[in-house]
């Protein structure tokens, strides 16, 4: 998290308002063109094309590109990692959760047994 991009408005940054709720934006002019959701009212919208702005400007270069490649494959790695720890816990909870049944239906049978 050592490149998280600056809080600070730029002057490239897109400001622009939902066509839903109306709440203001300001977004990173890279995000133009794209489709995202409304933080306050979760609908979709586009974010506008600045005047002047080609698309083609858009585009990242290829060693940012490359960046982000690198970034996601770390990501989907220990989303993959997690997903294991994840299948291991619930292994676990399920032999608990067969345990607890066990016990629980054992518990009927005896109450069954004394009435
Ligand atoms: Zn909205």
């Amino acid at each position: 998290m050592t490149e998280e991009p600056t809080a600070e408005i730029n002057e490239t940054d897109i400001s622009f308002d939902c066509p839903n709720c109306g709440k203001n934006h300001v977004i990173d002019f890279r995000g133009a063109g794209l489709q995202i959701n409304c933080s306050a009212c979760g609908k979709s919208m586009l974010v506008p094309i600045p005047a002047g702005m080609e698309l083609g400007d858009l585009d990242l270069d290829t060693g940012e590109i490359l960046q982000q490649l690198f970034a996601s494959r770390r990501n989907h790695q220990k989303a993959e990692m997690e997903i294991q720890k994840l299948k291991a816990t619930l292994v676990q909870m399920q032999e608990t959760l067969a345990v607890m049944q066990k016990v629980i239906e054992e518990g009927l049978a005896a109450g069954d047994a004394d009435a």
